[in-house]
């Protein structure tokens, strides 16, 4: 797929053209913005007048949005409900990077996703795409179908002025920490487990990051504990809807240069109990990621060949091979059951297990826990 947002890539696309016009294009969080934008026209007035009419954006804020654009990382429960907000709000260009594909059971709470995505095995990333464009046609959207990992972060999470957490688990999220400092890069933790909602806005070499948070003996544990009940403990969508509606305030606040309008604080809700709370988190100044600029998770030391995906599954990661899906179908149809594939994946059923293959040799497999299993299993039917 053509790069549409690579920074270091030429935007020769007529339709990037049109919407990064190159006198708007140097993005710059200072405030106030040092962006020459060219005016609304009357289209994009009466669309967004509502929004314009909110003094703290006005005109000016709205212009700069509709020539900003964003990077989110996971398009699941979180990521949908974000992109929703922040393509109709105007949202110039969104890249979304997901590693999953849409099942029925994502339909409770993935607010950009239909009955017919689960049917047609669609990646994430490219449901959204679809229904995002229906959403905003003007609005660039670039769905990238991969997992974010310490070989690939810097390139896909470089050249944006903001980077948005719709991921479910923290080794993943500590790989973007990483990332986003040493990008230098502002970025939104939002999580969402059972009726409460987390979300923390980290701006590097200013606010506590992540690792700030979590690493120290016993926020670790509790991380932890967290990441370990997430597919147990359930979930509203009500309660990711909440945490989506403050990141995607916060990324428009950081995008049109409102900094002093950031909340600070490390914010959970609990549309359940109705409980709220604010916390001023201090920097550690001996923080391993923001201090000591000691990158593990981006360095890959803490990235294992093979991880659980949560839930009742195995991922494989890829394996820098190219599948040819159309061969494998074929070859699969003597041995698997419930054969299916489009452009993106190849799904089967092998007895209980499902097997999800996609070009480039990644794996998931559902309906166990161990890595051992999964390993036989593509061994069998993808070949090693
Ligand atoms: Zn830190």
């Amino acid at each position: 797929m053509m790069d549409l947002f690579g920074g270091e890539q030429p935007m020769d696309s007529p339709n990037v053209a049109q919407v990064f016009r190159p006198e708007a294009v140097v993005c710059s969080l200072e405030s106030p913005p040092r962006r020459i934008l060219l005016p609304m026209d009357a289209q994009q007035k009466d669309r967004y007048s509502r929004q314009i009419l909110f003094a703290p954006i006005g005109e000016s804020g709205q212009q700069l949005l509709l020539n900003s654009k964003a990077v989110l990382v996971g398009c699941g429960a979180t990521g949908t409900a974000v992109a929703n907000l922040l393509i109709r709000a105007g949202l110039g260009a969104l890249r979304i990077i997901d590693r999953d594909f849409v099942e029925a059971s994502n339909l409770q709470r993935q607010t950009l996703f239909e009955e017919s995505d689960a049917q047609e095995n669609l990646p994430k990333s490219i449901a959204a795409e679809k229904r995002l464009k229906a959403i905003n046609s003007q609005s660039q959207i670039d769905p990238i179908v991969a997992d974010l990992t310490p070989k690939n972060a810097r390139q896909l999470l470089a050249n944006f002025p903001i980077i948005l957490d719709g991921t479910d688990n923290f080794e993943t999220r500590l790989l973007i920490n990483d990332a986003a400092i040493a990008l230098n890069t502002p970025w939104i933790y939002a999580a969402a487990v059972a009726s409460t909602g987390v979300t923390m806005t980290i701006l590097p070499g200013e606010t506590a990051c992540l690792a700030c948070l979590l690493e120290t003996a016993d926020a670790d544990n509790a991380a932890h504990q967290n990441d370990a009940t997430c597919d147990t403990a359930g979930i509203l969508n009500s309660a990711v809807n909440a945490v989506a509606a403050i990141e995607s305030t916060e990324a428009i606040k950081l995008l049109i240069g409102q900094r002093n309008a950031l909340h600070q604080r490390l914010i959970s809700q609990d549309v359940w109990t109705n409980e709220t709370r604010a916390i001023k988190v201090a920097r550690n100044e001996n923080c391993r990621a923001c201090a000591k600029k000691t990158f593990r998770y981006l360095e890959g030391s803490a990235q294992p060949h093979i991880t659980l995906c949560g839930r009742d599954s195995v991922q494989i990661h890829e394996r820098h091979r190219t599948l040819d899906l159309k061969a494998l179908h074929q070859a699969l149809t003597n041995t698997a059951t419930e054969v299916r594939s489009n452009n993106y994946l190849l799904s089967f059923q092998v007895n209980s297990y499902k097997v999800t293959v996609f070009p480039d040799g990644r794996a998931i497999i559902k309906g166990t826990r161990d890595p051992a299993v999964a390993r036989t299993l593509y061994a069998r039917y993808i070949g090693s």
